[in-house]
Formats: C-alpha cells, sequence, structure tokens
C-alpha cells in the first residue's frame, strides 16, 4: 500500500525530512497538496505566487516519474477520502507552527491514529523545534540577542539529499491546477510581477548558490542600501519552503563575512518561535499598554488608501509602495520606513498596514509580517521605541543617496511597471503631478502628542 507526503509550505525534494521519511518507508509515495483553508485565505499576490511554486514542484515530481495530486478540502476529510481511493496506510508532513494549522494537525494525527493509519509529522521549516530554545530561566527568549547567541552555534543537523521517489501503480485523479484560479485575484498585475519572479526549488538553490559565492560579503555593508540588489531575495523560497532554512543556514556557515547574513536568517527563525509563544501576535499588541492607543482603525481612511496606492508624495514612501505593487517584494529598509510612515506620520493602525503587505507580497510569511510591523509601529517584541521616529527624507538620503531607488520607481522604467500593474479602479494618472506630501515636523508632532498622551494616561 502506498503513503502520502502530504506537501504544505515545504514545497522542495531536498533536505525534505518528511518526504525522506515517506520513501524510507519502502512503500510507492503519492505526493499531494490541498487547497485547504489556510490556501484559501492566502492574499492575492501569496497565492498567485503559491501557484508558480506549485507548477514547479510537479514539473520537479515529474521529471522523476512522479506527480503532485491537488485536491481541494480541509486537512483531514480530504486525506480521508484519498486514503479511501488508494488504500494508503501512512500520511508525512512538515510541521508548520502557525497557530491554526497546529490545532488542526493535532486533531489530524489523533483521528488518523484511532483509525490504525501511521500520521507522522517531521521538522524542517525551522531550525529548531520551538519548544526546544529556552532562556536559562526556561523561558522563551523574547528579546532578539540572547535568542541569536543561544541558536548560532546550535546543530541544525546534516542536509538530506533528494531522494528517489517511488510510483505507485495507479494514480489518484487531481484537479487541474488552472482549475484553482490561484491568480484569480492578481488580475493584469501577475504579468507585471511575474518578470520579477523565479519560482521554485531549482531557482531557489540557484540564488543561494549565486548569493553565498560574492554578494554575500558585502552584505553587511550594502544590505540596507535601497538600490543595488545587496540582499539575498530568498524569502519568498524560504516562506513556501522552496528551500529549506537549514539549506541557507548551512551555505552561510562557510565564506568569509556571512555571519551578519546568517544573523538575519536567525531573525525569521526568531519570528516563528515568538509567534508559538503568542499565537495573536498577529492582531494583538505584543506588549502590554498599547490597547487604546489612539491609532486610526479604519480601513477605508484615505490616508491609508493613499499610502498603499503609492499616493503620500513622500518620494521613498512612494517608490517602496510602488516597488512592492509591482514586484510583490519590498527591500527591508523600505519596509521599515513605509511601516514607521503609516503607523506615526500617518497614526493608521499597524494592522492595516499588515493586512495590504499580506495581501501584496509574494514572500508573505506570516511570523516575519506581524513581527516587522510590531517592530515598527513600536508595541512588539524588542522593538524599536515609539519616540524614534523615522524621517523618511533623511532615511532615503541616507539609503538612497544617488536617488537612483527613487528616480526607478517614480520616473524611469518602474515607474512604468506600477503603471501597468495598477488596476484601473485606482485611476492613477501616471502622468499627473506627485501629489504635495504633508508636512512631515506636522505628522511627528502628532504622532509624539499622541505617544505621551496616552503614555501619561496608563
Ligand atoms: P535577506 O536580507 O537576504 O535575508 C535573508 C533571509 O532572512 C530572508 O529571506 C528572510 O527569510 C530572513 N529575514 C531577513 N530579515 C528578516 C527580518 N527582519 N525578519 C524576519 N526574517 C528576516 N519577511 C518575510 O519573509 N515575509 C514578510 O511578510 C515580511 N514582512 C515584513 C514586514 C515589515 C514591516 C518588515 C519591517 C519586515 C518584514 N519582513 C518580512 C522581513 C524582511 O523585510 C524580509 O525578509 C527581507 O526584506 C527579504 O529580503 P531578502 O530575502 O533579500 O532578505
Amino acid at each position: 500500500a502506498p503513503v502520502l507526503w502530504w506537501a504544505r509550505r515545504d514545497l522542495r525534494l531536498a533536505d525534505n525530512a518528511a518526504l525522506s521519511a515517506a520513501v524510507a518507508s519502502s512503500a510507492p509515495v503519492i505526493p499531494v497538496f490541498l487547497f485547504d483553508e489556510a490556501v484559501a485565505g492566502l492574499g492575492r499576490a501569496a497565492a498567485w505566487r503559491l501557484a508558480q511554486s506549485l507548477a514547479s514542484l510537479d514539473a520537479d515530481l515529474r521529471a522523476q516519474g512522479s506527480r503532485l495530486i491537488l485536491r481541494r478540502g480541509d486537512g483531514l476529510p480530504a486525506l480521508q477520502r484519498l486514503i479511501a481511493e488508494t488504500g494508503a496506510r501512512g500520511v508525512f508532513w512538515t510541521r508548520s507552527y502557525d497557530p491554526d494549522t497546529i490545532s488542526r494537525d493535532t486533531r489530524i494525527k489523533a483521528a488518523f491514529s484511532d483509525a490504525g493509519i501511521a500520521a507522522r509529522s517531521f521538522g524542517g521549516q525551522l531550525l529548531f523545534e520551538p519548544s526546544k530554545v529556552r532562556s536559562g530561566a526556561g523561558e522563551p527568549y523574547k528579546v532578539f540577542t540572547p535568542f541569536w547567541r543561544a541558536i548560532r552555534a546550535g546543530d541544525v543537523g546534516a542536509k538530506l539529499p533528494t531522494p528517489d521517489i517511488p510510483s505507485p501503480a495507479n494514480w489518484p485523479a487531481s484537479d487541474p491546477l488552472n482549475d484553482w484560479a490561484l491568480d484569480a485575484g492578481m488580475r493584469r498585475g501577475a504579468a507585471v510581477v511575474a518578470r520579477h519572479v523565479a519560482a521554485g526549488e531549482g531557482a531557489a538553490m540557484d540564488t543561494l548558490q549565486r548569493f553565498v559565492s560574492g554578494p554575500v560579503r558585502d552584505y553587511a555593508e550594502r544590505r540596507d542600501l535601497l538600490a543595488g540588489d545587496g540582499t539575498s531575495t530568498l524569502s519568498a523560497h524560504l516562506s513556501l519552503g522552496e528551500i529549506s532554512a537549514r539549506q541557507v543556514w548551512q551555505a552561510g556557515q562557510g565564506p568569509d563575512g556571512a555571519e551578519p547574513f546568517v544573523r538575519q536568517v536567525a531573525w525569521r527563525e526568531f519570528a516563528w518561535h515568538l509567534l508559538v509563544d503568542r499565537p495573536d501576535m498577529a492582531t494583538e499588541n505584543w506588549r502590554d499598554g498599547w490597547d487604546g492607543f489612539p491609532w486610526i482603525d479604519d480601513a477605508s481612511h484615505p490616508d491609508l488608501i493613499a499610502w498603499q496606492r503609492a499616493q503620500t508624495g513622500v518620494d521613498v514612501v512612494d517608490a517602496a509602495m510602488r516597488e512592492l505593487y509591482a514586484t510583490g517584494r519590498m527591500h527591508n529598509r523600505a519596509r521599515m520606513i513605509t511601516a514607521s510612515y503609516l503607523t506615526k506620520h500617518l497614526m493608521i493602525h499597524w494592522r492595516h498596514g499588515l493586512n495590504w503587505f499580506e495581501d501584496t507580497l509574494i514572500d508573505w510569511d506570516k511570523a516575519a509580517n506581524a513581527m516587522g510591523w510590531q517592530w515598527v509601529a513600536g508595541c512588539g517584541p524588542d522593538a524599536a521605541p515609539y519616540f524614534r521616529i523615522f524621517n523618511p527624507d533623511t532615511q532615503a538620503a541616507k539609503f538612497d543617496p544617488d536617488g537612483v531607488y527613487r528616480n526607478h520607481w517614480l520616473s524611469g522604467s518602474g515607474a512604468r511597471d506600477f503603471a501597468a500593474a495598477v488596476p484601473v479602479s485606482w485611476s492613477i494618472d501616471a502622468n499627473a503631478p506627485r501629489p504635495i506630501p504633508r508636512p512631515l515636523a506636522e505628522g511627528r508632532a502628532r504622532a509624539l502628542q499622541a505617544y505621551q498622551a496616552h503614555r501619561a494616561d496608563k
């Protein structure tokens, strides 16, 4: 009887403990991916990006004579149907750490063990099991630096090779990927974003190799520069598991000067460990004392809409919001600048920014996004203090000194990409003069005043 490899956010064949264990069971392996609630809840860009990844995984499997079976339905019933059809005797998967998935997987395990079906889950999304990384006091870390010290020399184990996957004599039916319409929400924007995306395990490996064979050495100096590709661009690959954190971590152990890069990968790890500890991190203020802060909580506020559509008039903010919309990515420094502008100068609740990123990023990652927003807003773990308000113009002068990034997105070919990507409903005239920005000093003063008043109330 065959076994199922239930692929989720581990869309790769190499260094995949769940897949390798399925193969090691000596049974034919049926790879399956489910259109479940987690997929239905994805933002538009992330859903589109997932489709690219699934197509690539299927192609990689077919090159081995295997294939990816696509089914609709939430975990348990969909898997039960597949087991009934194929006589499968086991299900293997990589653990995910978002709170909804954890509780669903626990239910699935219990149901299968009652039914005599082997249900086995494996690590691999993260470097370390969150329950195993504890401070001297036995608590999860809440500050990054001690967390980093605790894990940097940790043993992440040996990478696993790509296995030879034995196929069953008969394949169960699969939905055609196109029927899932994962790209439906992206409208014509998808054509533009696609030019900036290389999906799949092969592309992830190429990107990693290229990065560690050279650019990684200049990472510490160049990672904050908005123009010039100083970072790895691995985030979407990591988010979908097209590459494992362990593969990235180990590749970063070699070349001189890679430590700052590996440290950044540890931020991803930290974000997930935080989310496991505080499952409501994506919706609730992480720190006490922030509930009731007078953020504007209105999803249709004109300042929010202007920010989303790159119409604030602040050059670096609009350039970054255009980058986001046209490519599905945004430079980390630009994420901090735009998030700060939204939550401080415009005083909009960070949740609205988080939601917009969730809908538009191809590298959307629940934990990194939540940690990033709360960090910038001042209410998160290890956060920047609220009163430290980025001045976007100063940031731009420092991290885009020659204006290359701003020019690209405001008047160069990036501007044309953006114009091609925006929906008609936004009715943005690309040739109209840029909006007049709000005076930065006023926004800063209002934010500081609100902060002081809120503190005085406590
Ligand atoms: P590199 O600099 O090459 O870093 C290598 C890898 O380390 C990244 O691919 C990523 O997996 C991880 N990493 C780097 N910086 C961070 C960080 N600050 N936090 C967590 N992990 C990090 N990252 C996401 O992957 N998805 C998100 O949805 C996301 N939302 C964010 C929202 C805000 C407001 C902020 C400030 C940051 C957010 N980040 C998010 C983190 C960071 O901006 C991106 O990971 C990074 O820009 C990706 O580019 P890169 O792959 O070239 O990164």
